[in-house]
């Protein structure tokens, strides 16, 4: 089998993935950039970015990954679509296969492979998947029409899911383990002031029953504790937002990760401890995880690519 040989290839379609391809593009360095099986990474997944610099009124997710995607295009980002099934970190000729199948040879490489939604770990999250547990509210939220739903979590994506799904079921419960919220000030107010939302605090999931697909699902409150109290609630739908898993597993051998999987790079640099690899975004992110840090992290990225290869002569 030929070896496609390229000068940088980036692994991810999130805001990093895009930036870097952008910032390659423009460096002529001829990026070919790898989308996975959620082009345009977690933000597709968001409602409105209201974040992000220089959108007064915010902007979709959807669009603004679609308006990055074809941005990086303009600057000739060669973007095609396979998963990153194995991965071999070598000084000047990395090589990533795709899918199992299509081998890369690459000069350099930008890991920008995002995070995945975590899971509670119960076996009813398995037995009810697509039939009830979601972990998408703007995905699937629209299949629970005045229906009732459980948001798991207290971080700013839990709050967020919980009011996007308000202007669309009867009723949101979110469940929230500790006594109080995580998630930022004008989060919690939005949440607080929602009459269809009920905060469930220091409340645990434990399980989901129904027939056919979720109609119910297990709490315990003060779990533990002398006054612990189970119960169950009727729901139509029962929705994660507790947090994310790092995309890192097939780099592992090669690279420094943290105990959770977060790749570790070099002070504020996004060099790994392999010469001419590259991690951007959430991968690399436990701490900030926004769009505006992922696309600074990719740009960072690219311009280390571009110096590493003019100094190789690559
Ligand atoms: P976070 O890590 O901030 O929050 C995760 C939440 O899930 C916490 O409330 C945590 O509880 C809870 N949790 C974790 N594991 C469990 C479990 N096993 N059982 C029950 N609850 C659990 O993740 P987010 O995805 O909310 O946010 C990630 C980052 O992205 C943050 O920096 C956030 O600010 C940012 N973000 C920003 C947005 C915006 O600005 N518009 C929108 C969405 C995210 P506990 O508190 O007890 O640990």
């Amino acid at each position: 089998m030929e070896v496609e040989k390229v000068r940088c290839l980036i692994i991810g379609s999130g805001p990093a993935g895009y930036t870097a391809a952008i910032y390659a593009g423009r460096a002529n360095l001829s990026p070919v950039l790898y989308e996975g099986l959620q082009p345009g990474g977690q933000l597709t997944t968001t409602t409105d970015i209201e974040n992000f610099p220089g959108y007064p009124e915010g902007i979709s997710g959807p669009q603004m990954m679609e308006d990055l995607r074809k941005q990086a295009e303009r600057f000739g980002a060669d973007i095609r679509f396979g998963i990153a099934t194995k991965a071999h970190l070598k000084e000047g000729a990395h090589r990533i296969t795709f899918d199992g199948k299509t081998e890369i040879e690459a000069a350099t490489v930008i890991i920008a492979t995002g995070a995945t939604a975590k899971y509670l770990g119960l076996e009813d999250e398995k037995k009810y998947a697509g039939m009830g547990v979601s972990a998408c509210a703007t995905c699937d939220g629209f299949f629970y029409r005045k229906k009732v739903v459980a948001v798991v979590g207290g971080g700013d994506t839990a709050c967020e899911e919980a009011i996007y799904l308000s202007g669309l079921a009867s009723k949101v419960y979110l469940i929230v383990r500790k006594p109080f919220l995580r998630a930022s000030k004008i989060m919690q107010e939005r949440v607080m002031n929602s009459e269809k939302i009920e905060v469930l605090f220091e409340t645990n999931a434990t399980g989901l029953f129904g027939d056919n697909g979720v109609e119910g699902v297990n709490l315990v409150k003060r779990w533990g504790e002398a006054d612990e109290e189970r119960y169950s609630l009727p729901i139509d739908g029962f929705f994660l937002a507790i947090g994310h898993q790092p995309n890192s597993e097939i780099f592992k051998p090669y690279i420094d990760t943290d105990e959770v999987g977060y790749i570790i790079t070099e002070g504020t640099s996004p060099r790994t401890k392999v010469p001419g690899v590259y991690a951007a975004g959430d991968v690399a992110d436990p701490h900030y995880r926004q769009a505006i840090t992922a696309a600074a992290s990719g740009c960072k990225s690219a311009i280390e690519a571009e110096r590493y290869l003019m100094e190789k002569g690559l």
